[in-house]
């Protein structure tokens, strides 16, 4: 069992990581892919990647990103820290890289990069202008990512979110994918969730899909579909912790720990398993390799 997608750095996970982690080793878990999403969290996930390392040896793969929706919230909240939207842009790139070189030998993957269409446009106050340049900033940022990852030969977690209906996200992620190395550029799609027609571009680029408790939603039955048509030999499984917890989760108001932690992939694999119509054993095995594939032991 991995967990191809979590983000320790962010409560509760971050105080729980101790129990969180022993229950997911407990339960087969062998790996996770620790993520991080900008200048607030790059230093503290690097910190407990190898907290967790010193107590599970070689459980957390440390992944280094800047997540696309950072721009436009920090917009939304004001948080720009004085500076104008390219400047704040600048600033976290800067960053980035610093702690990006600082621990080079560290670093299994960039993630979470990619585009998200849907954050630029929930936030109903933002200019035609305002989005428009969200929209340059994210897709330089992400550009920025895929030439490291190329440059370093690193794969990518790529998060990639369109508004209902349209699949101009996903086509441009794969665009820049394409441009900057087809071929040589690998990685996974995480919670891919948006139209099932650009399933087979994705697989085509030779990216995996990584699910998560999605796929054991009432409303999942979009994710449910991409699961079926994705051959096994590329899935991959996560949580995206501490978001997302399962379905029995959020249904069993006496459980305690309400927020998604690694020890969940056992349920999002079962469900799986039946989505698949793969023994749970076989399922677990060939995902677990996929994953020491793309990301390394
Ligand atoms: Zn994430």
């Amino acid at each position: 069992m991995h967990d191809s997608h979590i983000h320790m750095a962010l409560s509760p996970l971050k105080e729980n990581y101790k129990s969180d982690i022993q229950d997911f080793v407990d339960q087969n878990g062998k790996k996770i892919l620790v993520q991080s999403t900008d200048i607030l969290d790059f230093t503290q996930t690097v910190e407990i990647v190898e907290s967790i390392n010193t107590i599970f040896p070689k459980v957390a793969d440390l992944a280094l990103g800047i997540h696309p929706t950072v721009f436009a919230e920090s917009l939304e909240r004001n948080s720009l820290e004085g500076l104008d939207l390219f400047k704040y842009a600048q600033k976290q790139t800067s960053v980035f890289k610093d702690i990006f070189k600082k621990n080079i030998s560290k670093v299994k993957a960039i993630g979470e990069t990619g585009l998200d269409y849907y954050d630029i446009n929930i936030y109903s106050k933002f200019s035609k202008q305002e989005k428009e340049d969200l929209l340059e900033i994210q897709k330089n940022s992400f550009r920025m990512q895929v030439k490291l990852a190329k440059r370093h030969n690193l794969p990518l977690s790529i998060h990639s979110r369109d508004i209902v209906g349209s699949t101009q996200c996903t086509k441009d992620t794969l665009e820049i994918l394409a441009q900057e190395g087809k071929g040589t550029i690998r990685g996974a799609f995480h919670s891919y969730t948006g139209e099932i027609e650009m399933v087979e571009e994705i697989l085509d680029l030779g990216f995996y899909i990584g699910f998560n408790a999605i796929i054991t939603y009432p409303s999942g039955e979009n994710v449910r579909e991409i699961l079926k048509i994705t051959p096994v030999e590329r899935i991959l499984f996560e949580t995206d912790g501490p978001f997302l917890p399962t379905q029995k989760i959020r249904k069993d108001k006496k459980e305690e720990k309400r927020y998604g932690r690694p020890v969940l992939v056992r349920e999002i694999m079962e469900y799986a398993s039946d989505v698949k119509g793969i023994p749970i054993d076989k399922l677990e095995e060939i995902t677990d390799q996929n994953y020491i594939n793309l990301f390394g032991e």
